[in-house]
């Protein structure tokens, strides 16, 4: 079969490696210079199971509310989103019920777990190194109520089978001692051992080149512009380099999927959520940190890889647009400085990659795999927070769809006809 996918991102990568192993004749379209150059760029780095729970937790309105138009706060709703966001924000607030929480989050523990198999068997299998990390995860707590929250939280995981280790402040510095200095705000924290790490843009490079040994052609530099619908069905893809044809097409062009979608009638319930990050130097820091760390207060991370640190947060729902907010910058280097006093020392502002990325939101947190109204399109999207977490099993299971291959898991829950 003859397959296009639009979009080289984490999402794409994967879907058109295992197409392109299944033999299958794939092209990529991305309108970058390379893959993952958007938002599978600079993400936090983290491959966590253990997160898996969408953000619209119950009583996410009430937070939104009270932090509406505050810099400092780590969810802002701008006033000039609030349109476009209606009918979507309806279902995100109905999504925050305490059932369809728990159930939207069992569906991405699953998905989620099933990727981080995969992901270990592609890193094996093409010995490939993108400086991860399999020592899990550490989410701390400054207060026994948000703890036992997390407590709990961990506690309905553990049935989808993920491991977690309640800690107090003592064995939380046992663990990672990095965080001596702060140990007075510590309260304790809790661990998860199974998770990974690692960076995702170079994962992306690294299996496209594998994808490229199995024949996939990768396109860059050429924008999707349209898409062409006959008989129930795409008939060709309208691009900044001409028409291209196939027999089936894959939609994994992250937030701007839903653009795309709606030129030919399908709503992609689809909104970008903006993050940042900025990517530091240790510069010589020997004692730096060797575990992801979450710092729960903060709804922020910083994440080891190899010699350098990922501080990654902040959930802004600004639209599509990408500028970087001076103030929210400095809001993160003074996260990391707080965490970390000790790494002022060895910090170069200076040299910082600062970035901004936009998360491809679903209105109920749980992304958009499989089959559209339309035949022959296949989405592979809306992975929101969880994209690198989810990307190899996601990638995995399309791929197995189209194939008509036997799906490890039930792709049904994932499928756009939930809505
Ligand atoms: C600050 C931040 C931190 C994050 N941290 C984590 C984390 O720690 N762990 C985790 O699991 N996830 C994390 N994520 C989420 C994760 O990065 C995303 O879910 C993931 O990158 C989405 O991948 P994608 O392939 O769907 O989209 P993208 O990476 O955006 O890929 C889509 C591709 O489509 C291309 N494209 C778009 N429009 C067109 C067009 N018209 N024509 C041609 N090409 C087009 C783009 O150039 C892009 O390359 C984070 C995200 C952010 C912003």
């Amino acid at each position: 079969m003859k397959i296009i996918i639009m979009g080289a991102g984490l999402l794409g990568v994967t879907t058109a490696y295992f197409l392109g192993r299944q033999g299958h004749e794939v092209i990529v379209l991305e309108r970058q210079k390379g893959p993952a150059l958007e938002t599978s760029f600079a993400n936090g780095g983290m491959i966590t199971p253990s997160q898996a729970y969408p953000w619209n937790r119950p009583g996410i309105f009430r937070k939104l509310l009270a932090w509406m138009g505050d810099e400092d706060a780590p969810f802002l709703l701008r006033a000039n989103a609030v349109l476009p966001l209606l009918g979507w924000g309806i279902s995100f607030i109905r999504n925050s019920g305490m059932q369809r929480y728990l159930l939207n989050m069992q569906k991405n523990a699953k998905l989620a777990a099933y990727s981080l198999n995969i992901l270990k068997q592609l890193r094996q299998q093409h010995d490939m190194h993108y400086d991860e990390t399999d020592k899990g995860t550490l989410k701390i707590y400054k207060n026994d109520k948000s703890l036992q929250e997390g407590l709990q939280l961990s506690e309905r995981f553990s049935d989808a089978g993920i491991q977690f280790k309640p800690l107090n402040g003592q064995e939380v510095l046992t663990l990672e001692p990095a965080l001596n200095d702060v140990s007075d705000d510590i309260m304790g924290g809790i661990y998860y051992p199974d998770d990974e790490a690692g960076d995702a843009y170079e994962f992306c490079r690294l299996l496209a080149r594998q994808a490229e040994i199995n024949g996939v052609q990768f396109k860059y530099q050429i924008d999707v512009i349209g898409l062409e619908c006959s008989a129930g069905g795409i008939s060709g893809v309208e691009s900044t380099a001409g028409r291209y044809v196939a027999d089936a097409y894959v939609l994994a062009m992250g937030s701007y999927s839903a653009l795309l979608a709606k030129q030919v009638n399908i709503y992609l319930p689809i909104q970008p959520v903006k993050g940042y990050s900025l990517t530091l130097e240790l510069n010589g820091w020997q004692t730096g940190p060797t575990i992801p760390v979450i710092d729960e207060s903060m709804h922020a991370a910083v994440v080891p890889l190899g010699c350098r640190l990922r501080v990654a947060g902040m959930a802004e729902f600004s639209g599509y647009n990408t500028d970087i907010s001076q103030s929210r910058i400095d809001n993160m280097f003074r996260f990391v400085s707080t965490l970390y006093p000790e790494f002022a020392a060895f910090l170069d502002r200076s040299s910082a990659l600062q970035w901004v990325g936009l998360r491809p939101y679903t209105c109920d947190g749980v992304p958009l795999l499989g089959r559209t109204p339309l035949n022959n399109l296949y989405l592979n999207t809306g992975h929101g927070h969880l994209g690198w977490t989810m990307a190899s099993g996601s990638g995995k299971l399309v791929a197995d769809l189209i194939s008509q291959r036997e799906t490890a898991l039930d792709i049904s829950p994932y499928q756009l006809d939930r809505f």
